[in-house]
């Protein structure tokens, strides 16, 4: 039996995404339900898989079902490949599972040759329509297909428009298009050293091929890499019988959303030009008219419009993003998918279809990209300063934020710049896919060309990154790294500000504000909260990041770092003296200097979370970390503590180590020393029996061994824990609980898990030092190599930003497991990076895990995503 690869579009629905890709499912869908969709085929991305199975081949089973179907479709729509009375010219699409907008090329017109093009014309009594449609499917195929760069025949264009004195390409006449043709044909012939193919299969064929491959380009490869899209998902490709936007006044191009994707209120927005094909208003070539012109303009296809366009939304019961093209009077439906939104408009959007009664609780929560969330906690400008800073120009309000930064001019620059660590603005005439990671890099972008779906619009919302476009008064000077606005220069390198809510350009840096969780965002929230299973904690180190954290709804604190309590001038040098120290006595003596400022630092904790778990994790680093390496340093450090230069390098020396990632550290030191922990617990116990009295609270401080590898390592660091806190909980007369736990970070650990339980009052997940351990290799060198790893499809993401769920994960899901065996109520959670990804948060819902603990910033995104993955995978 074979399998079958190519579907009409009538034999699919919305449901056979995986399939048929998203466009391919949702093409299907609306021809199910009786709207006006140009008629074609899809062939799946299992196609693409074997294409890529079989080494790049298309092979006989599927080019037999591709020749059937371009049959069947020859026969629905009335017309014939080629055929010199009636040609059938399609567009060819790609469309993957999940969109991945502009990362595939798209090929229109094909099925033209120099026969083919007369049929046309005579066939619509309008030669410059043919001709005008010939010469842009060669120059697309030359530029899809062939890879041929656009700007070669862009200048073939331009030299065409000056030698005749206009501007405008709509000002071009059949005979120019016909020349035009002539022209791309012969610059093929003398780039390719063929001709170009005549035959319309030969053309379809070499264009599907060319879907197949670009799933595999490195900007789409990058563009899965940001968003976790599998490689092996594959595109599906779209065969669809061509509307023609382009032949005439009665006929045009557009694209529209049911809502605003920038803020999310109902309204119909969108916009279209007249006389124009496919990608016209997208690129940002002429600027077009707003989609409410449109109802002055054809009336009655503005009401088509808008009736498919309110079904479509009751259908999904979601914004939909919508392509149509009007050809002679009639309308036709392109496309239409959830439409990418900013995190506000996402909000509102959801807030408002549950009030409107389209969906519940449940599915809002599941409408918002956890990530998404992001841009909304960041910083917004001040509203005193933004009104005194003087506006020097004003774009179209493309994508939300507030972006200071210094002007770069290509996205180049703007990933090396924001690598150096520098914030800045790209400026560009408009962008393209190219230009992907250096947007992503960038605080703001500002275009000159290029409307509010322009390339730039649609990515930089899609990415949350603030975005300004079509501001027109910009004259850019790519050469000089300038441009001139207002009749001012502004240089690479200096500071501009961009208002993405209101379109303003600021010619300074404008300071900025905290973010807030309010109105439509609080209650979103909300709802969240009440479906989550896990509780979400944040790492915090000092009070400002507990507040902050708690501030963004931490329930507790995962991770208290001690070591950056060390570093303060005032105490790296008792620090210092405890480190040079040659005996227990002198080492005492040094730290009971540091004890009153950690008490203090925990003093102060502990008021802003009260009650709630505060999980302090006993000194972690090497001890060289706290010693100088610069010769100058040394001198005065030696003199400072009032010992030689020869003394401290000795103790330097000593230090040393060749790999301290697996060196002297965390638990190892309190084995060493127990005296560090001696104070250190000394610190926990008085700060929280201080508080206690003072607020009249009952805290349970949580104290964590680090690095801990086997249980009588544990054991022996604990008991020096234990005999210290019980003497002073004893002579302060009170009754005071406390729990001590460790970290699982160490491959040993979790295998010896049960072990552990026996010791550890519960488990925190140390996934960064675990993820380095069980590959290892090291977080900071692990850059250095694995752009190689991503190019050869060996990992598809880094392993420290999403758990390894096969390897790392394995180690912690038998680690609970082993652990709540010997001890029920073992305590579980997870403190590394990942606890603020959402894909690795919803591992940890899976695995039973009691929280996630992440930077205070990303909170409210773990706590979305920890109701996202309950909603999904109940737990009972
Ligand atoms: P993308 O996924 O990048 O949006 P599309 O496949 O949707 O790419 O197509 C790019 C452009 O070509 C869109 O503006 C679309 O409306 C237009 N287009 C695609 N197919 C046709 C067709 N059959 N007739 C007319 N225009 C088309
Ligand atoms: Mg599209
Ligand atoms: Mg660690």
């Amino acid at each position: 039996m074979s399998k079958k690869y190519v579907y009409l579009f009538s034999e699919g629905n919305r449901d056979m995404r995986e399939l048929l890709g998203g466009k391919g499912a949702n093409l299907a869908e609306m021809t199910k339900a009786g709207m006006p969709v140009p008629q074609g085929f899809t062939i799946s991305t299992e196609a693409c898989t074997q294409y890529y199975n079989d080494g790049r081949q298309i092979n006989d089973e599927i080019m037999g079902q591709i020749y059937e179907y371009i049959g069947k479709m020859e026969e629905i729509v009335g017309k014939k490949f080629g055929d010199v009375s009636n040609p059938l010219l399609v567009s060819v699409r790609s469309g993957a599972r999940a969109s991945m907008p502009g990362m595939m090329d798209t090929i229109l017109n094909l099925g033209l040759n120099d026969e083919a093009v007369e049929g046309l014309a005579n066939l619509t009594g309008n030669p410059r329509f043919a001709y005008d449609s010939y010469r842009r499917f060669v120059q697309m195929f030359s530029d899809v297909v062939m890879e041929m760069s656009k700007t070669e025949f862009e200048k073939i264009i331009d030299e065409m428009k000056e030698a005749k004195g206009v501007k405008m390409d709509t000002e071009l006449d059949a005979d120019d298009m016909k020349a035009l043709v002539v022209k791309f044909k012969a610059l093929y012939k003398e780039k390719m050293g063929k001709d170009f193919p005549s035959d319309p299969k030969e053309q379809l064929i070499e264009a599907v091929k060319a879907v197949f491959r670009s799933w595999d380009n490195p900007r789409a490869n990058v563009y899965r890499r940001m968003n976790e899209i599998p490689y092996d998902w594959g595109t599906a490709v779209n065969v669809q019988a061509m509307a023609f936007g382009n032949s005439g006044e009665n006929s045009g191009t557009g694209v529209a959303f049911t809502r605003d994707p920038s803020t999310g209120e109902k309204k119909l927005y969108g916009e279209y030009l007249i006389n124009a094909q496919g990608e016209d208003v997208v690129a940002g070539i002429r600027t077009p008219f707003p989609i409410s012109h449109l109802q002055e303009q054809m009336p009655e296809v503005y009401n088509e419009f808008v009736e498919i366009a309110t079904r479509l939304e009751k259908h999904y019961k979601d914004m939909q993003d919508m392509e149509f093209t009007i050809e002679n009077g009639k309308l036709f439906m392109l496309q239409t998918r959830n439409g990418k939104r900013t995190a506000a408009a996402a909000l509102k959007i959801a807030v408002d279809l549950v009030d409107e009664g389209m969906i519940d609780e449940k599915t809002a929560v599941l409408r918002v990209e956890p990530k998404q969330l992001d841009s909304l906690l960041h910083p917004q400008f001040d509203t005193a300063a933004l009104k005194a800073a003087e506006v020097i120009g004003k774009g179209l309000a493309a994508s939300p934020g507030a972006a200071c930064g210094k002007i770069v001019f290509t996205a180049e620059e703007a990933k090396e710049w924001a690598e150096r660590g520098e914030k800045v603005v790209l400026v560009r005439l408009e962008t393209s896919p190219e230009d992907i990671e250096g947007m992503a890099a960038a605080e703001g972008i500002l275009t000159v060309r290029g409307g509010m779906t322009s390339h730039a619009a649609v990515v930089a919302r899609g990415m949350g990154t603030c975005c300004v476009s079509g501001c027109g008064d910009i004259v850019v000077d790519y050469d000089a790294k300038k441009f001139t606005l207002g009749g001012k220069e502004y240089k690479e390198g200096e500071f501009i500000s961009l208002d993405g809510s209101t379109g303003n350009i600021y010619g300074a840096a404008i300071a900025t504000v905290e973010a807030s969780i309010s109105g439509d965002f609080r209650r979103f929230m909300e709802w969240a909260d009440k479906y989550r299973q896990l509780q979400v904690f944040c790492n915090a180190d000092n009070p400002h990041d507990a507040q902050q954290g708690s501030d963004f709804g931490s329930e507790g604190i995962g991770l208290c770092r001690t070591e950056h309590m060390f570093f303060e001038a005032s105490r790296i040098k008792a620090m210092r003296e405890m480190i040079v120290a040659d005996n227990t006595a002198d080492r005492e003596k040094a730290l009971e200097k540091i004890l009153p400022y950690q008490q203090g630092d925990f003093e102060g904790i502990y008021e802003v979370m009260g009650e709630r778990p505060v999980t302090i994790r006993y000194l972690d680093p090497p001890l060289h970390e706290f010693l100088p390496t610069k010769e100058e340093d040394i001198a005065e450090i030696a003199n400072e503590l009032g010992i030689t230069v020869e003394k401290l390098h000795n103790v330097i020396d000593s230090l040393h180590e060749f790999n301290p990632m697996m060196g002297h550290r965390g638990c190892r030191l309190a084995v060493a020393y127990p005296e560090i922990a001696v104070m250190q617990t000394k610190a926990v116990i008085n700060a929280a029996l201080n508080v206690n009295k003072k607020l009249g609270l009952h805290i349970v401080p949580h104290i964590m061994i680090p690095l801990v590898g086997e249980v009588k390592e544990l054991k022996f660091v604990k008991d020096v824990v234990v005999k210290t806190a019980d003497e002073l909980i004893a002579a302060a007369g009170a009754d005071m609980k406390y729990e001590v736990g460790t970290m699982i970070e160490i491959p040993r650990a979790a295998l010896t898990a049960d072990e552990i339980a026996k010791e550890a009052e519960f488990f925190s997940f140390g996934t960064n030092d675990l993820t380095q351990m069980t590959f290892g290799f090291s977080r900071d060198d692990a850059g250095k190599f694995l752009d190689y790893y991503y190019e050869n499809k060996v990992y598809e993401s880094d392993p420290f930003a999403h758990i390894d769920q096969n390897g790392v994960g394995k180690l912690v899901e038998m680690a609970a497991k082993l652990g709540r065996a010997t001890r029920p109520e073992l305590g579980l959670g997870i403190c590394g990076e990942h606890g603020g990804d959402p894909t690795s948060v919803e591992f940890c819902h899976k695995v039973g895990l009691d929280y996630v603990s992440c930077s205070p910033f990303r909170v409210p995104i773990a706590r979305l995503a920890a109701a996202q993955a309950a909603i999904k995978n109940p737990r009972a």
